[in-house]
């Protein structure tokens, strides 16, 4: 058992004590000398002999759970759980179960607990089980079990019963849900698609496009529909979309978009759309791609002097790479204004690369430090070693 979890049980046992001390059990807990009861040192004793299975056995025969006790009952169980030991957590959790005295809020929160054991533990069913009984309760915490019976229905790719969930969740937290609700109408499209249904494919789509409006993963899907059927105009225009959807996930539709562009016969089209993403936000993926149209409707200099134009004022890996492809396939040597590109991409990069790492801490930084400012251990700062390094 590692030093800082044992610990961590002590200072829960600790705490036992403190609420047997300080508490009306005192009486009943406490010797008539006044000093903790037996049973507490003797599963004290068992914890810190990493006995835990005894220690658990002991302290809870040692107490009787109340409302005062459960809360610390809770926070053991929840250590068993952070440290990996689900079995010992279901035992707390359903020992606390078996007490009558459990106000409604407190059976709701062992039953959440006890859930969260089981689906960590892998034991899904018994977990959704569990889960179901509580969110249909009208419980203040009802939510918490709606939110964790929705990470049971991901784990298990159920996407339907996920919807149902989010739906319901969705009427009380808002449009968050509305967002994830999205995802899960495209996960069932896509498997809808897979199966050739696209009746219920488009179906799922306007489900998701109804929940968000600006969902990029909808549009690409539909962008695909559209082409597979033929209709690449259609196909365009939903892709287009994903320009005011969100900018960042554009590149994602270019390759689509250039096929369906193609299909119309229009290069010209692609090319001024190719311009406006340019204006927008300009990046790798749209400089490639009207570098190669450039090359495909212009001829070689001229996507050289663009690609060129546009590394000098933002060099990137990719274009750079590019850039040399270029050169190398039509013109030969490397002119110096490319070398040029090359040495100033690579200073920048140089630039923002840490060259020094804390070994036991991860702690990185372009300084050098003798004492780590982040462990502050002696001598644990090193020169970072491998491609980017020494
Ligand atoms: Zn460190």
């Amino acid at each position: 058992m590692p030093d800082i979890a044992l610990l961590g049980l002590i200072l829960v046992a600790i705490v036992i004590g403190y609420f047997l001390g300080g508490r009306e059990q005192k009486r009943r807990l406490m010797g008539s000398s006044g000093q903790l009861s037996k049973d507490y040192f003797v599963g004290l004793n068992y914890l810190i002999n990493e006995q835990t299975d005894e220690a658990i056995d002991v302290f809870i025969k040692a107490l009787d759970i109340n409302n005062d006790t459960v809360d610390t009952y809770l926070a053991l169980g929840s250590l068993f759980s952070k440290r990996g030991e689900v079995e010992k957590s279901i035992r707390v959790h359903q020992d606390l179960l078996a007490r009558p005295s459990l106000t409604s809020t407190q059976s709701f929160q062992v039953q959440l607990a006890l859930a969260f054991n089981y689906s960590s533990a892998g034991l899904l069913d018994r977990a959704e089980c569990i889960l179901i009984d509580l969110s249909r309760q009208n419980h203040e915490l009802k939510d918490q079990a709606l939110q964790q019976l929705l990470k049971v229905y991901e784990q298990e790719r159920e996407w339907a019963k996920a919807a149902d969930v989010a739906e319901r969740l969705r009427r009380t937290q808002g449009e968050y849900f509305a967002e994830i609700l999205a995802h899960y109408y495209c996960e069932q499209c896509q498997i809808a698609l897979d199966q050739n249904d696209r009746v219920a494919a488009r179906r799922f789509i306007r489900l998701a496009f109804s929940r968000d409006k600006n969902s990029v993963r909808a549009s690409l899907l539909l962008g695909q529909m559209e082409f597979d059927e033929g209709a690449y105009k259609e196909a365009i225009k939903v892709l287009q979309r994903i320009l005011v959807q969100d900018i960042s996930f554009m590149p994602l539709s270019l390759p689509l978009l250039e096929k369906s562009f193609e299909h119309v016969g229009s290069m010209r089209g692609f090319g001024a759309y190719l311009g406006r993403c340019l204006n927008e936000r300009p990046g790798t993926a749209i400089i490639i791609a009207m570098t190669r149209l450039l090359l495909r409707e212009s001829g070689e200099s001229q996507a050289v002097n663009f690609l060129t134009a546009q590394l000098e004022r933002r060099p990137t890996l990719r274009g750079l790479n590019e850039l040399i492809d270029l050169r190398r396939q039509f013109q030969g040597d490397l002119p110096d204004n490319v070398l040029a590109l090359i040495q100033r991409l690579m200073d920048r990069m140089l630039e923002l690369k840490p060259v020094f790492s804390c070994g036991r801490c991860g702690f990185s930084g372009k300084k050098m430090h003798w004492q780590c400012p982040r462990c502050h251990c002696w001598g644990t700062v090193t020169p970072i070693q491998g491609f980017e390094g020494e």
